[in-house]
């Protein structure tokens, strides 16, 4: 049902596994609106979380995932580890991978990091974001918030808007949302749109009129300062006038569309303040709850194959 090791990314994922973890997911849900939430699911597991580049969201929903499910959970503060003394991310994967751990959750600021990671260590890992690369369980839990919200996750019309270029938020739902079927449309000013991506069987504008005409669903994306490493933008005053979501754009849209968002939220850059917090259109809230679920999920199905693909690999060995 989901024969994975680990999760590295939603590529690679076939459309059967991707409703085996958002159905499992839905369980989660219902477990976490309980007042009692422990279960014995990983218990005497032992997950790491580390985090090279700063999170709030994940980090903390990972943590908690971990803990309702009864593993043993310690998160390195990246930043006070050796990793300042020099040391190579293989070396401080192999110097873990020594203490046995079961579940590795991993983000780093380069692409590619976590999968080269994974090669090098014979527990699960599980990709928390890896530079512009991928991020699936953020794609994962919005994906769970859509179908729940829209009672399906296939024939919709998702416009996914803002700085697609530097979004690993993007990449992952594009490679989500197309392979069940959506109908994908990216609104952004050419200098946020990375090279190649009309090759992914998306619609492309840089008119949010045109982009939202019809949308079911509305993902705004967070402008990423970080990775960019010039002006991409005339300025944020402009930026919001011509592809900030507000009540205005989002009449071009379906009436029931609902609006999402990953977070961290530019509030006036990317969205409307007031528009953000309406419970009536926005679902910012619900993906974050959904993602504990989702994290829950995940580990919950990659421990499940842990065992036997231990048993697989000392036989290789011998
Ligand atoms: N939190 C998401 C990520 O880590 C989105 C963002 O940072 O804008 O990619």
């Amino acid at each position: 049902m989901f024969p994975h090791r680990h999760l590295l990314g939603i590529e690679g994922l076939k459309a059967p596994e991707i409703t085996t973890i958002l159905d499992l997911s839905e369980a989660y849900v219902a477990q976490n609106r309980k007042t009692n939430k422990h279960l014995d699911v990983l218990t005497g597991l032992t997950q790491i979380n580390m985090f090279f580049e700063n999170s709030t969201r994940t980090q903390a929903s990972f943590e908690l995932a971990g803990k309702r499910l009864g593993a043993d959970v310690m998160s390195m503060a990246m930043q006070a580890s050796s990793i300042k003394k020099g040391e190579t991310l293989i070396d401080t994967a192999l110097t873990l991978n020594a203490m046995h751990p079961d579940i590795l959750v991993v983000r780093h600021p380069n692409a590619g990091a976590v999968n080269l990671l994974a090669s090098k260590v014979n527990c699960s890992v599980l990709n928390a974001g890896d530079g512009r690369h991928e991020h699936p369980t953020q794609a994962l839990l919005d994906a769970l918030t859509i179908r729940r919200r829209k009672g399906r996750l296939h024939r919709l019309t998702v416009a996914i808007c803002g700085d697609i270029a530097h979004s690993r938020v993007a990449r992952s739902n594009i490679l989500l949302l197309g392979q069940m079927e959506n109908r994908i449309r990216l609104i952004a000013p050419p200098t946020l749109l990375p090279s190649g991506i009309d090759q992914f069987g998306v619609e492309i504008t840089d008119n949010m009129e045109e982009g939202l005409k019809g949308a079911d669903v509305v993902m705004m994306l967070r402008l990423q300062k970080e990775r960019m490493d010039g002006a991409f933008i005339p300025s944020e005053r402009e930026y919001f006038h011509r592809f900030g979501l507000d009540e205005a754009k989002l009449a071009h849209a379906k009436e029931d569309a609902i609006v999402m968002h990953p977070g961290p939220m530019n509030r006036g850059v990317e969205i409307d303040g007031t528009l953000a917090d309406d419970i009536n259109r926005s679902v910012i809230q619900e993906q974050v709850e959904m993602g504990v679920a989702v994290r829950m999920a995940a580990m919950d199905l990659l421990a499940r194959n842990l065992k036997a693909w231990r048993m697989r690999d000392a036989e290789v060995m011998v």
